[in-house]
C-alpha cells in the first residue's frame, strides 16, 4: 500500500452536476479550476468552470466539440485513462451540448452562463 495518489479505482458516471456546492476548487491549471479532492496521479478530481469534466470518470474515447475547446492532456498512472480532455479553450465553448450528449459515461456537464 502506497499513500501518493496511485491508490485508486476507476470511478462509474455520471459526474455529480451539483459538485460546485459539495466541493471545493483545489487549485488551477493553465488558469482552469480544479475542484478536489485531488491526490495525483489517480486521482484528478472535476475540472472546469463553464465546460466540466469529472477526470475521476473519463475513459478518454473521443473529441466531439466544434470549435476545439479541448486538447488531450497527459495523465499517466490514472486508472480510468492515461489522457484526459482540458478545456484550455473553455471559454471559445458556444454551449453546443455535443460533448455533453456524446460522453458514454456521462462525465460531462456544461454550465451555461447566464
Ligand atoms: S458544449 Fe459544444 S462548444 Fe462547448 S465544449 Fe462542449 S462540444 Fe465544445
Ligand atoms: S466523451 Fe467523455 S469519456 Fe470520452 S473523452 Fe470525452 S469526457 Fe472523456
Amino acid at each position: 500500500m502506497t499513500a501518493n495518489g496511485t491508490n485508486y479505482s476507476k470511478v462509474d458516471g455520471p459526474i455529480d452536476p451539483s459538485f460546485k456546492s459539495k466541493r471545493q476548487v483545489a487549485g488551477t491549471f493553465q488558469g482552469i479550476k480544479v475542484w478536489g479532492p485531488v491526490d495525483p496521479p489517480g486521482q484528478l478530481g472535476i475540472w472546469g468552470t463553464e465546460v466540466t469534466v469529472d477526470f475521476d470518470i473519463c475513459v478518454a474515447c473521443t473529441e466531439a466539440c466544434p470549435v476545439n475547446v479541448y486538447e488531450w492532456l497527459n495523465t499517466p498512472g490514472h486508472p480510468a485513462s492515461e489522457k484526459k480532455p482540458f478545456m484550455i479553450r473553455e471559454k471559445d465553448c458556444i454551449f453546443c451540448m455535443a460533448c455533453e450528449n456524446v460522453c458514454p459515461p456521462q462525465c460531462v456537464k456544461i454550465f451555461q452562463k447566464g
